[in-house]
């Protein structure tokens, strides 16, 4: 097994007795993490799973998820993590897209697992822990090659519905390598992570290279800041990952200040730029950001802003990876100093699960299209202008308006509408409708809304909703998004 299954035993050849998982006050030491994994592979294979089926999880950041991770690995099937905070409509299309044929859940998604209609639930606690012991820990030794799919990750796109993120064994491997050459993680680190599991940067840039350096992972169910502090402390945490409203958030906390930081060597933060006074708070304490630019389809990492050069280059998102490039290119598709982003690499994926004409519309010669729109200076740090694809970053979350356009149409009193991003101090950025009523048809605001309860992951419902006459449109009918956010987009 060449895949990232095998890490496990490689990890507990090396360093058997160190801790791997730390979680609610338990350790799980290298040694444990692969015996629990390789009995939970056989238990997985028992029941019906084979080399390429898909096995689906949906809880927390726990230690459960990484035994499915790597079991999944060890079996040669594909892992696919899922996202929480999904309203069920959108968990149930993620598991039936990908076909899942086992779904492994945490207590808490009990309700939903009986009934989203994958064939196979794996419920984690005392049952399975008593299945797994009365199994065996035998190695599997099936053949999995770095050609061969990891995982599948959803990830929204501008037409609203998920598209699953094929990524090999190598897209994950070449995004570790890449995040070690241009990272800083160190054998004995101890990561904290409460940005959650499933999603790419998390798993991929934080959790997978400290396995690989052999360190120690916290995984918290929840971000809370204080407690954050506290964890730093105690646990004498050297690395840390999040998204800069996390940051923002610890930086608020009274202790901040106090706080006894003295064992942070990296701040890993992604997704969103950091704001430039939030670099300087942290610079007072002695700590810089790495700041990563990427998406789930490259595993994510893209570039990389080092803790050096983040005043010098204020804004940017950095230098390519080690062992990926980048191209700008005009709207035609030729080079240009100004355009969208196109990235390739050994960590791009191989394309959207069963979406053929979608994979073939988003590479250009081999190069992934990222509907980022970027500049370079003249050492080749890369800016992020614009984004080409109209998406609102909110806490760390993409949230794509057309998503949720197409579900406020539905509503009788939705003549037009249209969702933007507005600035938040919290989120960074918060959607907000823009609603026509339909002539003849009344409705509140909060009717409105309402109406998207359940369907919509919490954090995709708009914030805000205003009214207005007429939403301007181009020529072919296309909203003109920059038109509307200049107009609704500062208004409270
Ligand atoms: P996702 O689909 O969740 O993988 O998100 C990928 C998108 O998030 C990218 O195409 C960018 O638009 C945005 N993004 C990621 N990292 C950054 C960053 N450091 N700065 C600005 N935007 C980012
Ligand atoms: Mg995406």
């Amino acid at each position: 097994n060449h895949g990232v299954g095998s890490w496990t035993a490689r990890r507990a050849r090396k360093t058997p007795h160190r801790a791997a998982v730390v979680h609610g006050g338990v350790q799980i030491t290298y040694a444990q993490l692969h015996d629990r994994s390789t009995r939970l592979a056989h238990h997985l294979r028992h029941l019906g799973v084979r080399p390429g089926d898909r096995v689906a999880f949906l809880g927390p950041n726990h230690p459960s998820f990484l035994e499915t991770f790597f079991a999944a690995g060890q079996l040669g099937a594909i892992f696919v993590p899922l996202n929480t905070r999904l309203a069920e409509p959108e968990l149930r299309h993620c598991l039936t897209d990908s076909g899942a044929s086992v779904l492994v859940h945490t207590p808490a998604f009990a309700p939903f697992a009986l009934s989203c209609g994958t064939p196979r639930l794996v419920p984690v606690g005392d049952t399975l822990d008593e299945d797994l012991a009365a199994g065996t820990p035998a190695p599997l030794d099936v053949p999995v090659t770095h050609a061969d799919t990891a995982v599948i990750m959803y990830t929204s796109g501008t037409t609203g519905r998920a598209k699953g993120a094929v990524l090999t064994h190598g897209n994950l491997i070449w995004n570790s390598l890449n995040t070690l050459v241009d990272g800083e993680f160190a054998a004995g680190d101890v990561t904290l992570l409460s940005a959650p599991l499933f999603h790419t940067a998390a798993l991929n840039m934080t959790c997978l290279p400290t396995v690989l350096k052999g360190g120690t992972l916290v995984l918290e169910e929840s971000f809370s800041p204080a407690r954050t502090l506290d964890l730093v402390e105690r646990l004498r945490v050297t690395v840390m990952f999040g998204v800069p409203a996390m940051f923002q958030q610890i930086a608020a906390e009274p202790r901040f200040a106090e706080a006894d930081l003295s064992s942070l060597r990296m701040l890993l933060c992604g997704g969103a730029p950091v704001p430039e006074a939030l670099i300087r708070t942290y610079q007072r304490r002695g700590l810089g950001f790495l700041q990563g630019y990427g998406m789930t389809e490259a595993s994510p990492g893209v570039c990389l802003l080092d803790a050096e050069h983040a005043l010098a280059k204020p804004g940017s998102a950095g230098l390519p990876h080690f062992f990926s490039d980048i191209r700008l290119v005009d709207p035609a598709g030729d080079d240009a100093p100004h355009g969208e982003l196109l990235v390739e690499g050994p960590n791009v994926m191989s394309g959207y699960w069963n979406l053929p004409e979608e994979t073939a519309a988003a590479f250009q010669d081999g190069w992934f299209r990222s509907g980022d729109i970027a500049r370079t200076d003249e050492d080749g740090y890369v800016t992020l202008v614009d984004r080409a694809k109209d998406m609102i970053i909110s806490g760390g979350e993409n949230i794509y308006p057309a998503e949720i356009e197409n579900l406020l149409y539905e509503h009788p009193a939705v003549g037009d509408c249209a969702v933007i991003g507005v600035r938040d101090d919290t989120w960074g950025e918060v959607p907000r409708a823009v609603v026509v009523l339909a002539p003849g048809v009344r409705a509140s605001a909060e009717d409105i809304l309402a109406s998207l309860e359940g369907r919509l992951a919490r954090y995709k419902i708009p914030k805000s909703l205003v009214f207005t006459d007429a939403l301007p449109r181009s020529g072919a009918g296309k909203l003109l998004k920059p038109r509307i956010r200049d107009h609704f987009g500062t208004t409270s």
